[in-house]
């Protein structure tokens, strides 16, 4: 129902004076609209009055008057108080409801007082009523709706609440009407806007409004709702809306502002933005946070609010105490910690000087205490440090945001140099075999030789007895034989090592059995088949027997002449070795030498082997570097040989023959075969990874930097791997310092166990040169191995002394440029190599030993282990630089050294050997003849005047060549 009429019906009333309010609830936010207003009129109201009077008395009346602020208005006047049964009515016009659902009516109105009028004699009422009457449209009329109380609604009956006594003429006044529904307005709150909502039809009546968050701001709670009350107030709050991050509420939490620059509001929220943190700033308005200054960071874990930090600055004051093979390493915390209070120290740990120049990283060994890495105090403590050498430790200071920064960390560094060390203890020790009275065992090298191994002391002794009767036993390899014990009988056994600095601690103890006489009967009688048809014959001879028909047998499968196995044929009937002694087997001599790979050489899949770089070229193809992870090992660096694609089947068996020999030596000083592949390709040979390469180019490229014990020790590792194969009756063949390998720790193995460079039709290498049934490296070879093809362990022995040479003068090449034709013919006339510089004489003249004629009075690999074992127990034994030998050797002319009987006078000698400063002093002391130069002695060098160390050897080394070369002029014309 959209429209409506108001009536009011007054009785004939007493008149009262002034005004009553109907239904005005001050509401404070209601907004209230008027839909009709009798105050504005500007002309006649017009209302329909019945009964239609034509005086005030009889009916409603319109007249003109004044309200309190003397504006005109327009009201309705009765006063028929003098009829009974008056009903005097006054209907308004058709009022619009406007969608409003609930109408109040404000009337100001007087009625006078009925004792106030005199004699009244009709009804006189000092109230009225006000009906209402709905209807669609404007069909009212004069007389319709029907001037009674039905069809209209009532509202109320109507009293004053404050009379007067006054006469104003009227005995009812209708002064002001005023009809006007209330709506809740258009609001924002909550960070939603709502938008103006009508109130309901009931005063109870709540009408729900939806709001829409404002520009920028989010829900935070839905639904966002308020209710609008029957009396247009908003109520009941449900939902908010809240400013983006980035933007802040301001006006009253009606607008949300993003931040202004320089200012951030990380999270939705009430919060205000805030300004940014130092070594920050924004790059637009709204920001969310505030991006670091360059060279400043943040951790995920930095509050924004934080001040943006920096890396730290080096530690300071790092002081470093060493004790032996360790070092405590104490600094103080950086000037600047960046503005973080998570500083935290990393140590990198490079031994210096013993690469190939340069420093590099410390491997896994070394131990830091309490860790490498994080540490929190200013102090670590680091041990396992190799003994003798140089190492650098860089202290870097990190804080939470080091890895952010480009540069890397700011560090200080101290270099220090590692005492001498006794070794550390053997951790493996196991049981090779046993007999009734015999255990054989064999151990690991310490992980921290220290230094170069002399020799293992093993003790041992009964269970039963005491420690204190225990037998000590000296083994200079990791094996040893203990004989002599009683069947059946646990022993303990320990080992240590021993180094020029002594001996190490010993191993854990370990416990094990010889055999009972039934054990050992029942393993004779295992082996009874083989003795049976040759009662006669002894175990061993029989054992070698088997050997020979094998190796006869199978001979036929390959392809190479007889005399490069005869020797080996020799060797193993010899017999001089007990049975179980391991003996080399030549790959050869199978029929399939694939065979001897898969007996000999662990397969390794592909998969465990990853190749880092190419780091030399070899017969076959690249050597490589890389790593292997064998299942349930640790991951290792190793050397990869690898086969170059486009091989021939020979090409393969070649390649592969080195790893099936490799594969079957097991020592310290022999390089250690790790396994092939075979299976993919390329085909590989994979080794243990000997940091230092091969020794010639080691040598030459750390010329003068070892000490005499160094390279001796150096010298014995050599003599030691060579001792093992030639027990175990392998002949190299092509012992030189190029085949041997240098580790981090300077350890020397043999290696390049390869046949096929000594093949005839390979011509590239003139190292090598071609003779009667194959290829041979003249400057290293015995004259008989280079006459005749003998080669064996003594010929190893000449090649040996050939090593010495090249150790000792830092990897010259030996015979400098004479040719190998010069150099056959001045062996067979005896010239021999001179001592290199500062060579001691002991050592050359173990040299000249190895380098005897005849093979039989070269020393055995034993005896050289042994000499040189007492050289290093005896370092006087070094000192010594005697003048050259005068034995049966004739000392070769040293190339860089002037011949002196080119000259005439001792001047242009001195001239010649770059020392002509020093004419004056020698003439001045009488050392003006060759005769007399020539039997100078140091003392006399000094005495002369010469102070300088470098200038002092210079000539010492002339004057002894002066005299080696008269020597030679002297048995010449003998
Ligand atoms: P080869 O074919 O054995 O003469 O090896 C060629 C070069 O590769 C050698 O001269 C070394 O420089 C290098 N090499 C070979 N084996 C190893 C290894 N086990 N560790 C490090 N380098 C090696």
């Amino acid at each position: 129902m959209d429209l409506f009429y108001l009536n009011v019906w007054a009785f004939s009333t007493p008149i009262m004076d002034i005004l009553w309010m109907l239904w005005s609830i001050p509401a404070v936010i209601a907004v209230e609209e008027t839909l009709m207003d009798s105050t504005t009129a500007t002309a006649e109201l017009g209302w329909t009055v019945y009964p239609v009077s034509g005086s005030s008395d009889n009916s409603w009346e319109e007249v003109s008057g004044y309200d309190e602020h003397m504006n005109t208005i327009r009201t309705y006047q009765v006063c028929n108080v003098f009829d009974s049964n008056q009903n005097n009515w006054v209907r308004t016009k058709y009022i619009r409801r406007r969608g409003a659902q609930r109408i109040h009516v404000e009337m100001k109105f007087s009625v006078r007082d009925c004792s106030s009028i005199p004699n009244v004699p009709g009804s006189c009422k000092e109230t009225f009523n006000l009906y209402y009457y709905e209807s669609d449209s404007d069909t009212a009329t004069r007389t319709s709706p029907a001037w009674m109380e039905n069809p209209w609604i009532k509202v109320d009956t109507i009293a004053a609440d404050e009379s007067f006594s006054q006469d104003y003429g009227g005995c009812m006044s209708l002064i002001a009407v005023r009809v006007f529904y209330r709506k809740c307005p258009r609001i924002i709150t909550n960070g939603a806007l709502f938008q103006e909502t009508l109130s309901g039809a009931e005063s109870t009546s709540l009408v729900a409004a939806r709001g829409v968050c404002i520009p920028n701001a989010e829900e935070v709670d839905v639904p966002i709702k308020l209710y609008c009350n029957g009396d247009g107030e908003w109520m009941v709050p449900i939902g908010r809306c809240m400013c983006k991050a980035g933007n802040e509420a301001v006006e009253n939490g009606t607008v949300c502002r993003a931040c202004p620059s320089g200012f951030f509001k990380p999270t939705q929220g009430d919060e205000a933005c805030m300004q940014c943190p130092i070594n920050s700033r924004t790059t637009s308005e709204g920001a969310i946070n505030c991006v670091c200054r360059n060279g400043y960071y943040r951790t995920d874990s930095d509050p924004l609010q934080m001040p943006c930090t920096t890396v730290p600055s080096a530690p300071q004051a790092v002081i470093s105490s060493v004790n032996e093979t360790s070092v405590m390493l104490e600094w103080m915390p950086p000037r600047d910690s960046g503005g973080r209070e998570d500083v935290v120290y990393n140590i990198i740990c490079k031994s210096c000087g013993g690469g190939r120049g340069g420093c590099t990283r410390c491997g896994d060994n070394v131990k830091f205490l309490p860790r490498q890495l994080g540490l929190t105090e200013s102090r670590v403590y680091i041990s396992d440090l190799l003994a003798h050498t140089q190492y650098t430790f860089e202290v870097q200071a990190v804080n939470g945001v080091s890895d952010q920064s480009p540069y890397s960390p700011q560090y200080a560094s101290v270099n220090i140099t590692t005492n001498q060390a006794a070794p550390s203890t053997v951790s493996i020790m196991h049981q090779v075999s046993r007999t009734v009275d015999s255990i054989t065992l064999s151990w690991s090298q310490p992980d921290q030789p220290n230094g170069v191994i002399l020799d293992y002391e093993l003790q041992y002794y009964e269970k039963d007895q005491s420690e204190y009767n225990s037998t000590t036993v000296r083994s200079q390899t990791n094996t040893a034989v203990i004989r002599g014990l009683k069947s059946g009988s646990i022993y303990v056994f320990q080992v240590r090592a021993r180094t020029v600095a002594g001996f190490g601690r010993y191993s854990g103890k370990l416990y094990f059995q010889t055999m009972t006489e039934e054990e050992y009967n029942t393993s004779i009688q295992e082996k009874l088949p083989l003795i049976i048809g040759s009662a006669a014959a002894g175990l061993v001879f029989l054992i070698a027997l088997v050997v020979i028909i094998i190796v006869c047998n199978r001979r036929r499968g390959f392809d190479r002449g007889d005399s490069e196995y005869t020797d080996k044929l020799q060797h193993y009937t010899s017999g001089h070795m007990s049975p179980g002694m391991k003996i080399y087997i030549d790959p050869f001599t199978y029929e399939d030498p694939n065979e001897a790979v898969r007996e000999f050489a662990k397969e390794i899949d592909i998969s465990c082997v990853k190749i880092e770089q190419v780091i030399g070229a070899g017969e076959f193809g690249e050597v490589c570097s890389g790593n292997l992870k064998l299942p349930g090992k640790r991951e290792m660096f190793v050397a990869i040989k690898t086969l170059k694609s486009g091989y021939t089947e020979k090409q393969r068996r070649d390649f592969l023959s080195e790893a099936s020999i490799m594969g079957q030596f097991d020592h310290p000083n022999v390089i250690h075969l790790e396994g092939v592949v075979t299976k993919s390709s390329p085909v590989m040979i994979v080794t243990e990874f000997m940091e230092n390469g091969s020794l010639d180019t080691f040598l030459r490229q750390n010329d003068g930097q070892f000490t005499v014990i160094q390279l001796v020790g150096m010298l014995r590792g050599i003599a030691s791997g060579m001792k093992y194969l030639a027990d175990m009756n392998y002949v190299h063949r092509d012992l030189a310092a190029r085949n041997i390998l240098v580790n981090s720790n300077l350890v020397c193995k043999v290696s390049d166990f390869g046949l096929s460079r000594f093949l005839e039709d390979d011509t590239s290498d003139p190292t090598y040169t071609s003779a009667l049934g194959g290829k041979i490296p003249i400057r290293w070879t015995a004259p008989e191995a280079i006459q005749y093809r003998k080669f064996t362990s003594a010929s190893d022995v000449w090649s040996y002394g050939i090593v010495m040479w090249e150790v000792m003068s830092y990897g010259e090449r030996p015979y400098w440029d004479m040719t190998n034709q010069d150099v056959i013919n001045a062996i067979e006339q005896d010239y021999r190599l001179p001592p290199p510089m500062d060579c001691p004489s002991a050592l050359h003249q173990l040299m000249l030993d190895c380098w005897q004629k005849d093979r039989n009075n070269r020393p055995k690999f034993s005896q050289i282990v042994n000499n040189l074992d007492k050289m290093i127990r005896n370092p006087n034994t070094l000192k010594a630089m005697t003048p050259l030998s005068t034995g049966v050797h004739l000392p070769l002319l040293d190339r860089s050294i002037p011949d002196f009987s080119t000259f005439s006078t001792v001047d242009e000698w001195l001239d010649a050997i770059k020392m002509g400063q020093y004419k004056e002093n020698f003439a001045s002391s009488d050392f003006s003849t060759f005769d007399v130069v020539s039997q100078m002695t140091m003392d006399d060098i000094l005495r002369v005047g010469v102070t300088l160390a470098g200038h002092q050897k210079k000539i010492l080394n002339s004057v002894q060549m002066m005299r080696a070369q008269m020597n030679q002029i002297q048995s010449v014309e003998v």
